[in-house]
């Protein structure tokens, strides 16, 4: 019979990327010194290379099988988020341009995108902290994602969004039982909403108040990534930038592995991914890598990237810059075509940001960043079931009558 083992965290404490003060990890989110943003630390000295990895190796099939890497313990009642595959795809690097293209294919979470990974840390944490609600301000997959943790967990939950959020998604956060508070304005204002709300009531704000946590579960795409590929990092990685989150802590991910001797001294530069109506941080890494200029009016359909004053802004442009990475931006045309596209040729359905994503790095491509061996890695973090998507062009109803099905599908049976 197998043992069973708990699955424990090296979290040292949390550490102020403003003033460098190392707090203990009790229910404090931000630095008590100086209001900065505070991050989890780990000691990992005391285990080798191959310690750490036989222990992630031997893991549960799920994000939990990183838990010395995340700041809580592996919780006892949880569903599988995470592990998902890394297909290779010829035909969609043959599409676009690319030598080696491999898809991180994150929309098989639970809830169907990437979110389920950031809400599992977050709800682990709220669990441990004893509390019954959780919140956040969401574009819509975080909404589902805190919908599902909650259910899951017994907990109440309320998620505020913009209105003009894809109903799909709403009626996906109702339908698991969570309030979904639809606000009029953008999601910066739902932001400050939830911003004022998270002060008020001792609620698991998953974006607020559990933010150190919760960024430390977007680290788990990387982590998978590379174990996936033999513990080897990828050349590039392109990733869809909303709050840029997920970007930083994709930096932060191939740091940690080559600080703990698990991964090789090589580049892995990281890519900026943003429709053209909101990129704020493609523009500014573009433009010289200057600070991040606010969006006041995001304009885009891929609205699950529609934030204009993205919280880890500046921070995605330094660990671009820092990575030797680049960024582009993308016309909601190019969008369209590229959900079809991959599609047509990889059979998955992605929502608006993964159309974002390839058609970032078929302009990337364009532009010479990838060398002919190099791996490129796109991240694709959300299902086109759960919204609005590239509508095909449908064909008229038949007759259950073979002949007239020759007759009305002719041009395609050739
Ligand atoms: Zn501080």
């Amino acid at each position: 019979m197998a043992t069973i083992v708990t699955r424990r965290t090296a979290l040292r404490g949390l550490r102020c990327r403003a003033c460098g003060a190392l707090q203990p990890a009790d229910e404090r989110y931000v630095c008590a010194d100086c209001y900065g943003p505070i991050e989890p630390e780990y000691d990992l000295a005391s285990r080798s290379a191959q310690e750490l990895r036989d222990e992630i190796e031997s893991g549960p099939r799920s994000l939990w099988r990183y838990a010395p890497l995340l700041p809580v313990a592996e919780p006892v009642s949880h569903y599988a988020v995470g592990w998902t595959p890394l297909h290779e795809a010829p035909r969609l690097g043959t599409a676009i341009g690319i030598g080696r293209v491999l898809l991180k294919d994150d929309s098989r979470n639970p809830s169907l995108s990437f979110k389920d990974r950031p809400v599992a840390v977050a709800v682990a944490r709220a669990l441990e902290l004893g509390l019954d609600t959780l919140a956040c301000a969401s574009t819509g997959n975080l909404a589902g994602a805190v919908a599902a943790a909650a259910a899951r967990n017994g907990l109440r939950a309320f998620v505020f969004v913009p209105a003009t959020t894809d109903d799909e998604k709403v009626a996906g956060a109702a339908a698991y039982g969570a309030t979904v508070v639809r606000v009029r304005g953008t999601y910066d204002q739902v932001n400050r909403l939830c911003g004022r709300l998270a002060d008020e009531e001792r609620w698991g704000f998953v974006n607020f108040t559990l933010r150190p946590y919760y960024a430390e579960g977007s680290k788990t795409l990387l982590f998978e990534c590379v174990e996936q590929l033999g513990w080897r990092l990828p050349d590039h990685v392109i990733v869809p930038v909303g709050s840029g989150a997920l970007l930083t802590r994709t930096a932060t991910a191939i740091a940690q592995l080559k600080g703990a001797s698990l991964v090789d001294e090589k580049p892995c530069r990281i890519h900026a991914a943003q429709p053209a109506g909101c990129a704020p941080v493609s523009d500014a890494v573009l433009d010289g890598y200057r600070v991040v200029r606010p969006v006041r009016d995001p304009a885009t359909l891929a609205r699950s990237l529609a934030i204009g004053a993205p919280a880890d802004g500046d921070g995605s442009v330094a660990a671009i810059c820092e990575s030797g990475g680049s960024a582009a931006s993308v016309s909601d045309a190019d969008v369209l075509e590229c959900c079809e596209l991959i599609a047509r040729t990889e059979g998955l359905l992605v929502e608006p940001a993964g159309g974002v994503v390839v058609a970032a790095a078929r302009a990337l491509a364009r532009r010479g960043v990838f060398g002919a061996d190099e791996s490129v890695v796109l991240y694709l973090t959300g299902n086109a079931y759960k919204g609005s998507f590239a509508t095909p062009r449908l064909t008229d109803v038949i007759d259950a009558d073979s002949d007239e099905f020759r007759s009305a599908y002719a041009g395609v049976l050739g």
